[in-house]
């Protein structure tokens, strides 16, 4: 292996630093160095220069562990923004996003049942309007899409709803936007929104979160990183087949648990057009629509249990439009996928409801571009 060079050793120690002060509210340069294992010379230089590239500043003092109070650091939330997109809701939405996940402008456009040209012009027409605000600099753009996605080559291999066939969508906006972009799943893209901004953050947790919204899908984190699989299709349990002879799915089998848990299944079920009517006769406390909500949220608890079963994950996050339903289909979820695993497997597994619904796609896209590449942050101007 060759020996890494000055520069080489100078970007790593500036990301690895970067890295600890961005998972912290604030933290001390003696801190940062413990944490590191750098020494504390090396954390200081490093930090010198990021508080002339205006990255980082001092915020105060910290409590004394006997000696003077140590100067706290923190990331300078406004001095880079990052663009964040979802895709998989019943219109696109986009924001541009500081580097505390604080969301600062959005741009939404209804999507109808687009075709894959429609639904691309769509894109660029946020990214135009999100890129014309004065925010600046933009470091990147990170896109949570429906479907298979193939994350390395920034390739959409296939969605359904949007009819995306093998879209190199990654290279298309770098190209038009002069950006670096990041590609992912939305199930994928909202685990990384709810770990890195959805509560207490552990840095290494094992965690899955489950969307279920018009679609069902899973991002899972293994040790705090996320977890793809070899196609990039890890998570994807919307499409595994739970009702012999069912509905027929839009992907062309029959029984998908999409096509009894989720979103899209109810309003079927329900004959009605929109969900907020389904969340309406659920409120107002029909008996039928609360027999459907359960039925859904049990067949989502049988899915959970295999899950939980293969992985022995103990954190699973519920987020998306099911979760409008909230405790009494919850509590069918859970029931259910008590049932469904070894007792002693599912005692352990805490079963909850996330806190950032649509948002967790657009913080998660932005945020992994950001874990995946701190010299993002080198670029002054864009
Ligand atoms: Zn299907």
């Amino acid at each position: 292996m060759k020996k890494a060079t000055h520069q080489q050793t100078k970007q790593h120690n500036r990301d690895l630093v970067l890295r600890t002060i961005f998972a912290h509210d604030s933290i001390s340069r003696a801190e940062v160095a413990r944490v590191t294992h750098l020494t504390r010379t090396t954390v200081s230089e490093v930090v010198n220069g990021l508080l002339t590239e205006g990255l980082v500043e001092e915020v105060g003092r910290g409590e004394s562990i006997g000696g003077k109070s140590p100067i706290l650091l923190s990331i300078v939330a406004d001095s880079r923004y990052l663009i964040g997109l979802n895709l998989a809701q019943d219109k696109f939405i986009g924001a541009v996003v500081n580097l505390r996940g604080e969301i600062k402008e959005v741009v939404e456009e209804p999507v109808h049942d687009d075709n894959g040209e429609i639904a691309l012009q769509l894109v660029y027409k946020i990214l135009d309007q999100l890129t014309r605000k004065k925010l600046k600099p933009i470091v990147g753009i990170g896109v949570g899409t429906p479907g298979l996605v193939n994350t390395r080559e920034g390739v959409v291999v296939t969605a359904v709803n949007l009819e995306w066939q093998d879209l190199p969508l990654s290279q298309l906006l770098e190209k038009k936007y002069k950006l670096p972009v990041l590609v992912l799943n939305d199930s994928q893209a909202a685990a990384i929104g709810e770990f890195v901004y959805g509560g207490e953050h552990v840095p290494d947790e094992n965690m899955v979160v489950v969307n279920v919204i018009h679609g069902i899908g899973a991002g899972i984190l293994i040790n705090g990183r996320l977890f793809q699989g070899n196609g990039g299709g890890a998570g994807e349990i919307g499409h595994v087949v739970v009702q012999e002879d069912g509905e027929l799915c839009r992907c062309g089998k029959r029984g998908c648990l999409e096509t009894v848990a989720s979103a899209r299944a109810v309003e079927k079920q329900m004959k009605m057009n929109s969900l907020a009517d389904v969340v309406s006769s659920f409120d107002a406390g029909n008996t039928t629509t609360n027999t459907v909500i359960e039925n859904a949220g049990r067949y989502l608890g049988v899915s959970l249990a295999n899950l939980i079963a293969t992985l022995n994950i103990q954190k699973i996050v519920l987020t998306g439009d099911m979760t409008r339903f909230g405790e009494k289909w919850l509590n069918a979820v859970r029931e259910s996928m008590q049932m469904g695993a070894l007792t002693r497997i599912a005692e352990g597994t805490k079963l909850e409801i996330g806190k950032l619904d649509y948002r967790a796609c657009i913080l998660g896209a932005s945020a992994f571009l950001l874990l995946d590449d701190y010299s993002l942050l080198f670029n002054e101007e864009n």
